[in-house]
């Protein structure tokens, strides 16, 4: 399984996982011009995914969804309530014949890839977080929840790869400029994890589990930045690991695993 993350931050999230031909996207929260422009850079059609998977409605995950879905007869995956969402905020409907629908905890395929959609709390109606099984291979995908859940710990557990949100600096964050209303959202349970929730979770990794490569991703660029976000986690990763913070806005190297 190869993987890339084309955007992680609030300014667009946007992952692709590639298997041989088998390609899909997790979240497209940037323009399909941008996505196409990037996609090119590595020598990727647009026309060669076979899915969007969502883990919810915001805009920074969705921002390129309705013209994927409405233009280019992409498949999409998500639940119905994330599903609305986008038809509330396009004031269109998507064509059923391209809906998957997801279930939490119901494991579904795409070629051959295996996704285990894991609820966690967020301030949307739902919000998932992703397993990624491929053979052995296995990859977490948590973005965008308040606290961690026993089944994503389990799943961190058997993760060969994950790619975590570090999403604020709970210091950064009381000097940052968002008001005190929004503070209070980003640090409650249904909104993102600090560096310390997501040092916890590397640790566990790293101690409990067969981790090899740590991405933290979705920093924020308000009450944090990568090398506060990176200097907690490291003092949990042990011998062996690799750890690195995805670039907010710009294009990462594509791993294999
Ligand atoms: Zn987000
Ligand atoms: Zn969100």
């Amino acid at each position: 399984m190869k993987y890339i993350s084309l955007s992680s931050s609030s300014n667009g999230n946007c992952y692709l996982f590639e298997d041989g031909d088998t390609r899909f996207l997790i979240d497209a929260g940037l323009t399909v011009k941008r996505i196409k422009l990037l996609l090119a850079e590595i020598g990727v059609e647009l026309s060669s995914i076979k899915g969007v998977v969502l883990t919810h409605s915001h805009r920074d995950h969705t921002k390129g969804v309705p013209t994927l879905v409405y233009r280019h007869n992409m498949p999409l995956y998500c639940t119905l309530s994330t599903l609305q969402d986008l038809e509330k905020n396009t004031g269109k409907d998507v064509d059923r014949a391209l809906w998957r629908e997801v279930k939490s905890h119901e494991e579904f395929e795409i070629d051959g890839f295996s996704l285990l959609p894991m609820p966690v709390s967020h301030d949307t109606r739902d919000c998932h977080a992703y397993r990624v099984k491929i053979g052995d291979k296995v990859l977490t995908l948590a973005t965008d929840l308040g606290k961690a859940t026993d089944e994503l710990m389990e799943a961190v557990k058997i993760s060969d790869h994950l790619i975590i949100e570090s999403n604020y600096s709970e210091t950064l964050l009381q000097l940052s400029s968002y008001t005190a209303f929004l503070r209070g959202r980003i640090d409650s349970d249904c909104g993102h994890l600090s560096n310390v929730q997501t040092g916890e979770i590397v640790d566990y990794a790293c101690k409990e589990g067969r981790v090899k490569h740590i991405h933290l991703a979705h920093i924020s660029a308000n009450s944090n930045n990568p090398e506060t976000a990176l200097g907690h986690s490291k003092k949990f990763v042990t011998s062996g690991v690799k750890i690195d913070a995805l670039p907010r806005k710009e294009m990462s190297e594509m791993w294999e695993m």
